[in-house]
């Protein structure tokens, strides 16, 4: 597996495999399958993550496969997603155990410093409104300027064909949506199906923070969003079941994430148990 930490050494990768000669790679010769005018160029899919790496990531890598052929999964756990009473420091790192976990289905790590995303100087944020309003923002103020920011750094260092993000962090798929549309990025991106445990909770790294009590009640999130029809109803059953608080339950549009309207709906939620803040949503199909 092979690691890089610098823009110009991921930058130097990815026109490799452009080009179709495999120079800085490993000798394969481009796949041109996806019929994208690079003859003899290869596809290139960007997968971002924040290490700790799961099922769920797996699954992105997976997602990424069919849309590339050659794909990227960037490592970085971003401080300035982070305010400072959240877990930065304590956030799980292990890249040589995520190198493990991705195998074979992933042609470059992309593991960049914190100097090298943010140098001295540093002096740029990106800001979506939009998508980006209520909900996350009403409890983590600073966290999709965190998101955006790097996400367009990360876009713009690999100029990826197609990156892939999860929907279990719906809101932040819609906010990528909308960053991408108004740069007019040429990225499609693709949003994957949330991956979950036996019981239906969510996978996410923050899991591994769950003491065996709390993970029983961390289970029961995903069964009460999934009967609920009313969301006071479902703030009050994630009580009920043991949450300590709950940030949010909220039905919106699916897109827009402003009111529910005649289009897709979506109930999304964020609640607390223990020091862990689990977040899940699914499609609402009810009036
Ligand atoms: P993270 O490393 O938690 O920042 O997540 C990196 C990417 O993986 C994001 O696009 C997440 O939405 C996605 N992801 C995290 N957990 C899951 C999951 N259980 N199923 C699908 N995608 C996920």
């Amino acid at each position: 597996m092979k690691i890089v930490d610098s823009i110009a050494g991921l930058r130097a990768q990815v026109a490799a495999w452009r080009a179709g000669d495999g120079r800085a790679g490993d000798g394969r010769a481009g796949d041109g399958r996806v019929g994208n005018g690079r003859v003899g160029g290869d596809r290139v899919a960007l997968v971002p993550t924040m290490g700790a790496l799961h099922e769920g990531h797996v699954s992105l890598v997976e997602a990424a496969r069919k849309h590339a052929g050659r794909v990227v999964v960037s490592i970085f756990v971003n401080p300035t997603q982070f305010a400072p009473h959240e877990d930065f420091d304590r956030y799980p790192r292990d890249l040589q155990a995520d190198a493990a976990k991705l195998g074979g289905g992933t042609d470059l790590i992309f593991a960049p410093t914190v100097r090298e995303m943010y140098p001295d100087g540093f002096a740029t944020t990106v800001s979506v409104g939009g998508p980006s309003e209520g909900l996350e923002t009403d409890f983590r103020p600073h966290f999709f300027a965190g998101v955006a920011t790097v996400v367009a750094k990360l876009l713009v260092a690999a100029m990826p064909d197609v990156a892939v993000f999860g929907e279990k962090d719906w809101q932040q798929l819609q906010v990528i949506r909308r960053l991408v549309a108004d740069l007019a990025l040429p990225i499609e991106i693709v949003g994957a199906p949330i991956m979950r445990e036996a019981d239906g909770l969510a996978m996410s790294s923050r899991n591994a923070y769950l003491k065996p009590g709390e993970r029983a009640v961390a289970g029961r999130m995903n069964v009460i969003l999934r009967e609920a029809r009313d969301p006071g109803a479902a703030k009050q059953a994630l009580l009920d079941a043991g949450f300590d608080s709950v940030d949010y339950v909220a039905v919106r549009d699916a897109i827009t994430l402003g009111p529910a309207s005649s289009g897709p709906k979506r109930i999304l939620a964020a609640a607390r148990i223990g020091g862990t803040r689990l977040i899940d949503n699914m499609e609402f199909a009810h009036a």
